[in-house]
């Protein structure tokens, strides 16, 4: 594999890249408990884009790891997992916005997710439209047997990756979550490191 792309994303900052098929994308927890929302898109046709929904049915499970794919909702799959040293993540709790911050916290103009992600959609041509549930890797979002469900902390240690594997040509799309209400990040949002790799 080569190297194509080496990132540090500072904290709470997005990043963005269209991947071509066969390309591996590893996001790594520089320093552990930091939740890293994600989007993607086919990036030729970008109202196929992930179905949080169709992805948990298809797994069989709401806590996706290696094996499982990213799947659109046209059914086909955008990335599959092919290492995971997290082993928990969270595809049911969303994006942080300034809106349910407000809500839940009764704090205005906070920094957020939904605000990275429409930063980074932007330059693709895709705005509030196009934001829809995403996937949280290291995140944790355990739902208890009586249907209770909550943010705790996350179980990744520093170095912790995840590597995803583009099926077809994707957009992938990045939130280095900047939240500090809630434990999501530790209440204290770190950088993250992206590698891209083709064959
Ligand atoms: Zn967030």
């Amino acid at each position: 594999m080569t190297t194509i792309e080496d990132t540090t994303i500072p904290a709470g900052e997005p990043w963005a890249r269209v991947l071509q098929p066969g390309e591996l994308l590893r996001i790594v927890d520089l320093q552990g408990k930091q939740a890293v929302d994600f989007l993607c898109y086919n990036a030729k046709d970008s109202a196929e884009r992930y179905n949080a929904a169709d992805t948990m049915k298809y797994a069989k499970t709401i806590f996706l790891t290696t094996g499982h794919g990213l799947y659109s909702d046209m059914g086909r799959r955008l990335f599959t997992i092919v290492a995971d040293t997290c082993g928990r993540h969270d595809t049911i709790g969303g994006c942080c916005s300034a809106e349910s911050n407000e809500f839940r916290y009764g704090v205005k103009d906070t920094p957020s997710c939904r605000a990275n992600f429409l930063r980074a959609l932007a330059p693709f041509g895709l705005g509030k439209k196009d934001v829809v549930a995403n996937v949280n890797f290291f995140m944790n979002v355990p739902v208890e047997p009586d249907g209770t469900m909550g943010i705790v902390d996350g179980r990744s240690k520093a170095g912790d990756y995840v590597e995803l594997r583009a099926e077809m040509e994707v957009l992938a799309v990045i939130s280095n979550c900047p939240q500090t209400h809630n434990p999501c990040n530790g209440f204290n949002p770190t950088p993250i490191r992206v590698v891209l790799s083709a064959p």
